[in-house]
């Protein structure tokens, strides 16, 4: 008797497998919506464009852009991706209400066919009845009413019902049901607060995807959003993927609101890793793209990657203990589950030096992604002219960190000409800052000033050059690259009053002048705006 179950059991895996073999998961990449959105790591249009040409260089299959209504830049953002990214398809997020919707319609416009229209609207009971204020039927009406005003404006739709880990199983089936029919071709079933765990969200997806006929057939796709709340952000897609999902929405870092989303990285890395036991499951992803864009990222939205960090870390791949040393010495596999050059790690370039020449610098520029104007080329050649006489080797990340001054969207209306610090423990410390000002009434001015440090003297001068104070929010300094000579990266978040805040970076060799650097930056920003 037992050894009936046993064979009937062993020939189930296999059909299981037969089937897996020839399954695709899409790759939703969501960084510059989800990850957007989270405090602290607002990006201008440049900066999203930069981020958007690496997603399609790591071949993610969907990029969500951004959510169109919430404002002017960001339907700007998202149009301007829509019309410069050929390849993936780009999505555009929209509340269920028709302002939204045609938002986002005519953002994607641009992107033709590859346009997507993300329509969500909060089904669970909690939702419901505390922020909405509306009755099951309702929101079933709602939803079915926006997909087809979506369907009327783009030919692909997704659905959302929001916090549907939270929502009675029962009430997506019918969701489902009634999306599908509106036009929705795929259905994506948010953890919005990473309240779920790994086996019931399994069985969730499982549930649904037995009582939805057009999931069964093919004719529609579940798509799953995971939340890192209780760091099961990844555990959860992955135990969703095994029981038929078939699209993963993630983000680099597994950046994203409150404790972050997904990382994009970790659940391709686990399905190409574990092959064995994921069956043929496999997507299309770049892997060997994988390290240059969390660090892209990681610049761009100045949300720095912990060193810990599965597969981006830097100490992800660094073994100091002796015994795991000589095991990977014998034989990588003792203690490596990965090749770290498979997610792009170690095939660095050679460095340049101050006798790399403008040709070699703007060669570089653009294999690190970067698509610059001549004179943006000039202006980041004449500070790696700076950079170079100060410094032996000038890395990749040296060049991408000078390259970040110059990323922003309007000329700039201050640059940095000199500074002089004084400072010790027994003097008052005292800047002498000059600034050129390079839009309107071009002049030199100069000023002083002192401060409780060399950075507060340095930045209260240029306050009193630019006559527009900040109220310095935030301050983070960080070594680029290796070495005693590694340039500094100053990222600053200032206040000009009003209460938003400008973000600003800086790079230099001197940890005061990156400091007025960054602090400039911002107010050029805040100038543009
Ligand atoms: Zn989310």
């Amino acid at each position: 008797m037992q050894i009936e179950i046993k064979i009937k059991i062993k020939i189930k895996i296999k059909i299981r497998i037969k089937i897996m073999k020839k399954e695709r998961i899409i790759i939703l990449d969501t960084t510059l919506r989800d990850g957007e959105q989270c405090p602290g790591a607002s990006m201008n249009l440049r900066e999203k464009l930069t981020v958007a040409r690496q997603l399609l260089r790591l071949k993610v299959d969907v990029i969500e852009a951004g959510f169109p209504a919430a404002s002017n830049g960001d339907f700007v953002s998202v149009q301007t991706i829509a019309r410069e990214i050929k390849g993936p398809v780009i999505c555009a997020l929209a509340r269920c209400v028709p302002k939204d919707i045609d938002a986002a319609g005519a953002a994607v416009k641009p992107a033709g066919k590859r346009g997507r229209i993300h329509v969500f609207l909060a089904t669970s009971k909690i939702h419901r009845e505390f922020k909405l204020g509306k009755a099951r039927d309702e929101i079933l009406r709602l939803a079915v009413e926006g997909v087809k005003r979506a369907k009327s404006l783009a030919d692909d739709v997704e659905f959302s019902p929001e916090d549907a880990s939270r929502t009675e199983p029962d009430f997506l089936v019918e969701v489902s049901k009634a999306v599908i029919a509106a036009g929705a071709a795929t259905v994506n079933f948010p953890d919005t607060v990473g309240w779920a765990v790994p086996e019931e969200y399994g069985m969730l997806i499982k549930y649904l995807c037995a009582a939805v006929p057009e999931f069964r057939s093919g004719a529609a796709m579940v798509s799953v959003h995971c939340h890192n709340d209780l760091g099961l952000g990844v555990a959860n897609s992955l135990a969703a993927v095994a029981q038929g999902a078939r699209q993963v929405e993630c983000t680099i870092n597994g950046i994203g609101e409150r404790a972050g989303n997904a990382a994009l990285e970790e659940v391709v890395m686990a399905l190409r890793t574990r092959r064995d036991f994921f069956g043929g499951f496999d997507c299309g992803v770049n892997s060997r793209e994988i390290v240059k864009s969390s660090r892209l990222v990681a610049r761009m939205s100045g949300l720095a990657v912990q060193r810990s960090k599965a597969i981006v870390g830097e100490n992800a791949f660094a073994h100091s203990s002796g015994i795991h040393q000589d095991g990977i010495l014998k034989k990588r596999e003792t203690y490596e589950i990965m090749d770290p050059v498979e997610v792009g790690w170690g095939g660095t370039e050679m460095p340049l030096t101050k006798h790399s020449g403008r040709a070699a610098v703007s060669a570089r520029l653009r294999h690190l992604g970067f698509q610059m104007s001549e004179a943006e080329v000039a202006a980041v050649f004449a500070r790696f002219k700076e950079i170079g006489d100060k410094k032996k080797f000038v890395y990749d990340d040296d060049l991408t960190a000078l390259v970040e001054g110059q990323i922003t969207e309007v000329p700039e209306t201050w640059a940095l000409d000199y500074l002089n610090v004084t400072s010790g423990n027994r003097t008052v410390p005292t800047a002498t800052v000059r600034l050129q000002k390079l839009a309107g009434k071009k002049e030199a001015v100069q000023d002083a000033g002192i401060g409780d440090g060399p950075v507060d003297a340095a930045l209260k001068a240029i306050d009193r050059l630019t006559h527009r104070p900040g109220k310095l929010m935030d301050y983070s300094l960080r070594a680029v690259s290796q070495g005693k000579d590694a340039l500094g990266e100053v990222t600053v978040k200032v206040d000009f009053g009003g209460g938003k805040m400008v973000a600003g970076k800086g790079a230099s060799t001197d940890v005061i002048e990156a400091s007025a650097r960054a602090y400039l930056n911002a107010v050029n920003r805040s100038l543009a705006k």
